[in-house]
């Protein structure tokens, strides 16, 4: 079966304060976004990537061994339905990844791929939660704990059936949703059920500035163990 990865690179990410788009600032002197591709391109399971760039970025030489480079949307949720205008037409499974998340290893995407193509509808890697997380109203009182146990901090990449997230980005669409935190709220809302893989530590989302000393120290890490 033919899996295909599209890879979301077309945030502002201004809460990093470097002055290009997020992906495209630097750890261990690549962008963010060579990270993620290099790391979709070397999971087993994967035969295709397709990039989401920001505008005039489109040819940028990070970008090279994509199938596709596309331009984004003005949400995630956009950008994410012009990678899937753009896959191969034999796709039949689709991994959805952040590149902000340009540590997440080969195998998670390995791993979120076999979820589905065991028969899984859609498939996403969780960790368990470390905070106690509180459900606030607008005046700032809490209105509930929800119990740690139940929770999940999801990451990317996100896998589903090709025909599952068209279907659910369409409906959407109608419905005139366009900015859903992610593809697996998407599927969640047309009622089809949603599996959680353990995730992984180096899948975390790089998004203020201290991300960006963690990210170098995996990058240090990893050159150590080789
Ligand atoms: O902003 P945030 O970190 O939540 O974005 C998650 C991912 O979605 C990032 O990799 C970002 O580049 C991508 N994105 C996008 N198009 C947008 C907004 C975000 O491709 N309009």
């Amino acid at each position: 079966m033919s899996v295909a990865c599209i890879v979301v690179a077309a945030g502002r990410g201004e809460r990093l304060g470097e002055g290009c788009p997020k992906a495209f600032v630097e750890i261990g002197g690549r962008p963010l976004v060579w990270h993620a591709l290099r790391a979709a391109s070397g999971a087993a399971r994967v035969t295709h990537v397709v990039v989401v760039a920001p505008d005039g970025l489109e040819g940028d030489p990070a970008l090279a061994g994509a199938v596709a480079v596309v331009r984004g949307g003005a949400t995630r949720q956009h950008s994410v339905a012009n990678g899937l205008a753009a896959l191969p037409g034999d796709t039949e499974v689709v991994l959805v990844h952040d590149a902000a998340r340009c540590l997440a290893p080969p195998e998670l995407f390995d791993a979120v791929a076999a979820g589905v193509l065991s028969g899984h509808d859609a498939v996403i890697p969780g960790l368990p939660v470390v905070d106690t997380l509180k459900v606030v109203d607008a005046a700032g009182r809490v209105t509930a704990t929800p119990d740690r146990a139940e929770l999940r901090a999801v990451q990317t990449p996100q896998g589903f059936r090709r025909d599952v997230l068209e279907r659910a980005h369409a409906a959407a669409v109608e419905r005139g949703d366009t900015d859903a935190p992610d593809d697996a709220a998407l599927v969640e809302r047309i009622g089809l059920p949603v599996h959680v893989v353990a995730g992984h530590p180096d899948a975390f989302k790089v998004t203020r500035p201290q991300d960006l000393l963690l990210a170098e120290s995996v990058l240090a890490r990893r050159a150590a163990s080789v």
